[in-house]
């Protein structure tokens, strides 16, 4: 491996500490933030992420409140849990774990969710302010990606960025941060998916390739300019091991890569805590924030 690591953990650590002087300063002022996860069903990685979140809520201060849904539950009961976070005063900001089990519907959970609580940023309305630019809470995988890339002094601006995939969490959101305005962003931005011929044509002249598809190795060194940076997004479970969209041998060609473990992972957490805060702050002073 000749790449240098975008490693995770720094940058999270540095969201973190961030976010965690804020909490610091509102708790002074008598509020103490709060996040809300609500899971669906069992799925085993999907816990453990709930649980990662949890986890870093305690480390960071931040208070943390959880619903449980079974699977055979069924829709209402997730737009329950849906409608308690929405009333309770505890919680700034929550999530719906995704994917959500068959049977459940997502973009109506996320459609009945007050889009000031949405920590995610994958409220029809939020989305809507990242394309129009507005400030609001930005989907947590992609925008850990692009603090990741600041982070390292990745330069972006005009430069090239292909993006693999065009999923809404990851590959849609990733491209629009990509293309928008700002730091780590003014890119030539191309998205390819899975109806496109011969998506190597495109990633082989990109100066940033951003993996977002969810099939592990996909993303191979013939596929890849030298010195180019590559980030995996896209991570799939097999059994407990985690398998990144990049191949680990495009560490030969490349010049930054994520790691297989600790990558995207503590960013995006660290995203959602941001997100969190920031909801929270806008609560405390609407016209401010
Ligand atoms: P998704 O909605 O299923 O999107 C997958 C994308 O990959 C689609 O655009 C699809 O193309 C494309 N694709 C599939 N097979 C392909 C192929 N053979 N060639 C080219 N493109 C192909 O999934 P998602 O929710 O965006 O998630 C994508 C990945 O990101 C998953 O691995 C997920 O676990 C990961 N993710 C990670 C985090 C994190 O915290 N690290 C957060 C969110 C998502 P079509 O649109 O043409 O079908």
């Amino acid at each position: 491996m000749t790449a240098q690591l975008l490693e995770g953990k720094p940058v999270a650590e540095a969201v973190l500490a961030e976010a965690g002087a804020r909490i610091e300063e509102m708790k002074a002022a008598g509020v103490t933030p709060g996040l809300g996860t609500i899971l669906v069903g069992d799925d085993g990685p999907s816990a453990g992420y709930v649980r990662k979140k949890h986890e870093t809520c305690e480390e960071v201060g931040l208070a943390s409140f959880h619903h449980g849904i079974p699977a055979a539950a069924g829709q209402d009961a997730l737009l329950e849990a849906v409608q308690d976070f929405n009333h309770n005063p505890e919680v700034d900001g929550y999530i719906i774990q995704h994917p959500v089990p068959e049977g459940f519907d997502f973009n109506q959970a996320l459609a009945v969710m007050d889009p000031a609580k949405d920590a995610d940023g994958l409220h029809p309305f939020n989305l809507g302010r990242l394309v129009l630019q507005e400030p609001g809470p930005v989907p947590c995988t992609p925008a850990g990606i692009q603090q990741m890339l600041l982070h390292y002094g990745v330069e972006v601006q005009g430069r090239n960025a292909v993006v693999v995939g065009r999923g809404p969490t990851l590959g849609r959101p990733m491209a629009l941060l990509l293309a928008n305005k700002g730091s780590a962003a003014d890119a030539a931005v191309t998205v390819v998916h899975s109806r496109v011929p011969n998506l190597a044509d495109y990633t082989r002249w990109a100066d940033i390739v951003i993996g977002a598809v969810g099939i592990p190795g996909f993303i191979t060194p013939d596929m890849i300019k030298p010195g180019a940076v590559v980030v995996s997004g896209g991570i799939t479970w097999e059994g407990k091991k985690l398998l990144p969209d990049v191949d680990e041998s495009v560490g030969e060609v490349a010049s930054w890569i994520t790691p297989r473990l600790g990558g995207v992972g503590p960013t995006t957490v660290a995203m959602l805590l941001r997100n969190t805060v920031q909801a929270a702050e806008r609560r405390m002073a609407p016209a401010a924030a």
